[in-house]
């Protein structure tokens, strides 16, 4: 076994990040840290939970955990913040927001020290202080049909965007359509078999109501994200683009412009989008998920019968007529391609194959993101190994290397990129930005 395999099946060691460190110069030590504490999770000391006032998970849209509810510790089961952030400690970091997913397992354990502070250890070493997400104002609240705030219209990424999925489930059902990686269905099950209020489909009018509050008592959401499962034969007797339009036009018509309305739906053709530019959306998330062709029908078997690789692909290039090229952020799922058996066996060739799809969009001005793909329980990927860290640390570098030789704008709404700075929480794409190296 080579040098590099051992390292990538450990589990996480203070020696293995200062490796890193050393190895990955091109990204900040915040940028590495986080995607391994995204990779693997985190574990929580109840003590480090107790006697705060912090926003908790609102599962927005999906568990991001890597147990089952049911599975997880009772005593911070649904107590665990939305995301931590971490400062100073062993590496001396920078304040680095990080979402959170629950594994009982986590070499990454939250807890306090003598202070009774709360830290984040790693075995023995403290890697940093933390904090928890305030609760916004406006969350005291409940609608006129007696729904709460934070289940309607919860914030995420330290309060900066508003996130709505509007419809909880994904027409596209069961192993032979489902994206083999995506829990929305699966959270809903499990959060309607917790009894929690989990709202399918989301009246217009609700939402309405807590962004009226937002509007008058929050400074610091930035952005909106209207989003949801696909739609393949109709909801609500409204086919895909009609039902999300309603959102969108209703929001934009109330508040025009308040905040930066972003849209993550599929890939639609153009006359599909000109009436959401028009009503007032900014920025247009058709995600593409996984670049290989093969890997893209095996892991997105829905969208591949419904619309197809080569369509997707055709219809984010041609959005760019309509949103301008910074403007449209496919998204491609970190990690997926490492799956087996379908997926590449090293991660040389894995991230050769997704930098192939960064340089093809970044040469057209899109400017694609990643997240952080966690094999979550009951997906048809649920059982597999977490890619290694080095995994994300190539793509994090060819991610940054690409988007320099393309010379493209920081994309819009995500707030403030760069190191100490960056809000958003589910890979470190945007703590790189304008990183020089040490
Ligand atoms: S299209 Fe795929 S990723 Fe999107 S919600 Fe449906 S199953 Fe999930």
């Amino acid at each position: 076994m080579s040098f590099m395999n051992q390292i990538d099946q450990e589990i996480t060691r203070l020696e293995t990040l200062e490796n890193f460190v050393e190895v990955y110069r091109e990204i900040p030590i915040e940028a590495i840290i986080k995607q391994d504490i995204l990779r693997l999770g985190l574990r929580f000391d109840t003590k480090a939970l107790e006697n705060h006032t912090y926003k908790t998970k609102d599962y927005f849209i999906f568990t991001f955990d890597h147990v089952p509810l049911k599975d997880q510790p009772e005593e911070y089961r649904f107590k665990a913040p939305e995301e931590i952030k971490i400062s100073e400690g062993y590496f001396n970091l920078l304040p680095t927001v990080i979402s959170v997913r629950i594994d009982p397992n986590s070499p990454y354990y939250v807890t306090t020290n003598e202070e009774n502070l709360i830290v984040l250890k790693l075995n023995d070493t403290v890697l940093g202080k933390v904090e928890f997400p305030p609760v916004p104002s406006w969350y005291r609240y409940k609608t006129s049909n007696g729904k709460n705030p934070n289940e309607i219209a919860p914030v995420i990424e330290w309060g900066y965007l508003i996130y709505l999925t509007v419809f909880r489930n994904c027409q596209y059902f069961g192993k032979d359509e489902e994206c083999a990686f995506c829990d929305i269905n699966h959270n809903w099950r499990q959060q309607k078999n917790f009894k929690r209020p989990y709202t399918g489909i989301k009246s217009i009018e609700d939402i309405l109501e807590v962004l009226s509050w937002i509007d008058q008592e929050d400074n610091i959401a930035k952005a909106y994200t209207i989003t949801g499962g696909s739609v393949i034969t109709e909801l609500q007797n409204k086919n895909e683009q009609d039902f999300y339009f309603q959102y969108a036009e209703a929001i934009e018509k109330h508040f025009p412009n308040r905040w930066i309305g972003k849209m993550v739906v599929q890939a639609w053709e153009k006359k599909d989008l000109v009436r959401f530019k028009e009503v007032g959306i900014k920025i247009y998330h058709p995600n593409f998920e996984v670049w290989d062709k093969r890997l893209f029908s095996i892991l997105c078997p829905g969208k591949e019968r419904f619309i197809g690789r080569d369509n997707w692909i055709r219809r984010i290039v041609e959005s760019v007529e309509i949103f301008g090229p910074s403007n449209v952020i496919p998204n491609f799922v970190g990690g997926v391609e490492l799956a087996k058996p379908y997926g590449f066996s090293s991660v040389k060739e894995a991230v050769h194959s997704t930098a192939e799809g960064l340089d093809f969009f970044m040469s057209h001005g899109v400017v694609p993101r990643f997240t952080t793909w966690c094999p979550e329980p009951y997906t048809t990927l649920g059982n597999q190994q977490k890619p290694p860290l080095r995994y994300f640390l190539e793509l994090l570098t060819i991610w940054k290397r690409t988007f320099e030789k393309y010379k493209l704008p920081v994309p819009p709404g995500y707030g403030e990129p760069g190191r100490g700075k960056a809000v958003f929480s589910v890979s470190a794409f945007m703590d790189v930005i304008g990183y020089e190296g040490r």
